[in-house]
């Protein structure tokens, strides 16, 4: 039956998500996920009826908490869901492309590809920032920029004067996406000012990371009110089940907000304690990272990947030579991590 499918299914290569690779172990340190397992109440019925398609209470709390307005808010089934609507919503397959810029989160050519979008490579300079004299020179039929700001799985954040020249640039063109899936650890990084300025910006928000919701399925795009508007004309008619609504709201409360930040607070000091110790290994150079996550080159990183994997210390490796992203664990977690990289080496 496989020749049924579409021809660009048919040749499509399928995410590979740190959960699909596998692996045995007690230390998960490959998906950017929270080390905090928050507990919620979930009231069970109403079950009965479906859901509201953009519930109120979910879009008001995300608009307070983001500072924006709630016509500027979209929610969905995890960011990854907000960047396969707009690509559906504005890319005409064999007409318009997406460009992004790599080494980059995997999902923006996945989505593109399933659709039968073409895709335009920009990769990043040397310093891991926008090329824009090139991103200029490849915008023929570009419709979507996605740029990831901190970048997965680089863990830098893009000069905030580069984001404006690139929306200036591409204004009544095509819009930039702004992929902000680890900004609540660095909440001054965000573009999110600029949305009154620039009607072509658009920005993906997530409960995955920072509010350790990853299993909840609940995303955000932040856009202008016209932009909001069409995506929700392609948008399922009920994509937020109602308990994800209900533990969403608790994550956005004003004590939810407060446990956040203090897990934030948390998560950074271990970032810090796993940055500091590895900066004092020969045999590796670990780049500052803004994320719950560090990417970090080795002598011989294929083989400490592999090294690491047996002894059920579970990273991920990365398309960037001798690289490897190690998330931020609890502190047991980085501890052992450290302790298993610096016996390695001895
Ligand atoms: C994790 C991640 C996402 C997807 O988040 P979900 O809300 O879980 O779908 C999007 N972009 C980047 C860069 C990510 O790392």
């Amino acid at each position: 039956m496989k020749k049924f499918a579409r021809k660009n299914v048919q040749a499509l290569e399928p995410y590979l998500s740190a959960r699909k690779i596998g692996g045995e172990g007690d230390v998960w340190l490959n998906a950017n996920e929270s080390p905090f397992d928050n507990s919620y109440n979930v009231q069970i019925g109403g079950l009965n009826r479906y859901s509201e398609c953009q519930p109120k209470t979910l879009i008001g709390a995300y608009a307070s908490y983001a500072g924006v307005r709630t016509e500027q808010v979209l929610t969905s089934r995890g960011a990854d869901e907000g960047i396969d609507l707009l690509i559906r919503a504005y890319c005409e397959p064999g007409e318009d492309k997406i460009l992004y810029c790599p080494p980059t989160y995997g999902m923006y050519s996945v989505s593109a590809e399933s659709m039968g979008i073409e895709t335009a490579l920009v990769p990043l300079t040397q310093e891991w920032q926008l090329d824009l004299d090139a991103i200029q020179a490849n915008l023929q039929a570009v419709k979507l920029v996605f740029v990831c700001s901190p970048n997965n799985p680089t863990g830098n954040l893009l000069q905030r004067c580069d984001i404006i020249s690139l929306l200036e640039m591409t204004q009544d063109k095509a819009l930039v996406v702004v992929d902000e899936a680890y900004i609540d650890f660095c909440p001054e990084a965000s573009t999110v000012g600029l949305l009154d300025t620039y009607p072509n910006l658009v920005i993906l928000r997530t409960l995955s990371k920072a509010f350790a919701l990853a299993g909840l399925r609940c995303g955000f795009t932040l856009a202008n009110k016209d932009t909001i508007n069409t995506l929700q004309k392609v948008i399922a008619p009920y994509p937020v089940p109602v308990p994800v609504t209900d533990i969403a709201i608790q994550a956005l409360s004003e004590a939810g907000l407060a446990r956040v930040k203090y897990q934030v607070l948390d998560i950074c000091a271990n970032r810090a304690y796993l940055q500091v110790g590895l900066s004092m290994l020969s045999e590796v150079q670990v780049y500052e990272g803004w994320g719950n996550y560090l990417l970090a080159k080795f002598v011989d990183g294929d083989a400490l990947f592999e090294a690491a994997w047996d002894e059920g210390i579970i990273l991920r490796n990365s398309p960037i030579d001798n690289c490897v992203r190690i998330s931020i664990g609890n502190r047991a977690e980085c501890e052992k991590t450290l302790e298993f990289i610096r016996n390695y080496y001895l």
